[in-house]
């Protein structure tokens, strides 16, 4: 399989088109090795109807990386379908409303920078063209801006942002591996949000850091702000960073 990578700009144009009369159609959703964000979780997770240890121990694999002893998740694939997402079908995504970042995406790939002085956020876009997917031979030029935008991916850029952040931080305060315990934190209250809910309410771990009654109720039935606890939580037991930007 050969691969290209070109920058683009969001204002480039991008002739490009996906859909289920594309002779390629579902092939991009084989052979391939799905990393999932606690984002991605979250949407897929709600979108089966499911709690997050049940999700996570059905359809993912937990791997830690050697450098940075930092949790990777990524879908099972079953090789007997050729390595195919567990989530196609004949007639495509079974999870499409809900569907990772990742998909949303392709064929584009995001990375992000922080500006030091102002802290602004800076996105860089690349076209990835692989010999499978055939959407470049199609009909229907936009620009690269357009495509996204038809994607509704920026919610999912907005949370993931947060996670690169924290992945930042850590590699700043802890350039080497986690140790197990801190690997095993980090996957819990990012990944398996279910599991850290419980846990923060039944140990009454939210005691004594001043978490206004409002923002506890919020945490109970909203998962978005029990994935900023998490984010927070990691920052507060890793590097000691205390969470009062919480309630700003
Ligand atoms: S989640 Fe959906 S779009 Fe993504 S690889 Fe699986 S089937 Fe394809
Ligand atoms: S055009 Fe590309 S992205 Fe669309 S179905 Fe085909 S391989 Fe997948």
């Amino acid at each position: 399989m050969t691969q290209d990578m070109t920058p683009v700009l969001l204002s480039d144009s991008m002739t490009f088109a996906c859909g289920p009369d594309n002779m390629c159609f579902n092939d991009c959703c084989r052979d391939l090795n799905q990393a999932l964000t606690p984002y991605d979780v979250l949407r897929l997770k709600n979108h089966l109807n499911m709690r997050s240890p049940a999700f996570l121990q059905t359809y993912t694999a937990r791997h830690f990386g050697p450098a940075s002893g930092l949790p990777v998740v990524t879908l099972t694939l079953n090789p007997a379908t050729g390595y195919a997402c567990p989530f196609v079908t004949q007639t495509g995504c079974a999870v499409y409303p809900d569907r990772p970042a990742s998909c949303r995406l392709y064929p584009l790939a995001r990375a992000i920078s922080r500006c030091r002085q102002t802290g602004e956020i800076r996105e860089y876009y690349a076209l990835i063209q692989e010999d499978h997917c055939k959407g470049f031979n199609m009909q229907g030029t936009q620009t690269v801006g357009q495509w996204l935008a038809g994607q509704d991916v920026a919610q999912h850029n907005r949370n993931n942002d947060k996670l690169m952040e924290l992945i930042r931080l850590k590699n700043r305060m802890i350039p080497g591996p986690l140790s197990d315990d801190q690997s095993n934190l980090f996957y819990l209250s990012l990944y398996d949000l279910d599991e850290f809910r419980q846990r923060i309410f039944s140990r009454n771990l939210l005691d004594g850091l001043g978490v206004p009654a409002s923002i506890k109720d919020q945490i109970c039935t909203c998962d978005e702000t029990l994935l900023d606890l998490g984010l927070k939580w990691a920052r507060y037991q890793l590097f000691g960073i205390v969470m009062d930007d919480f309630y700003q």
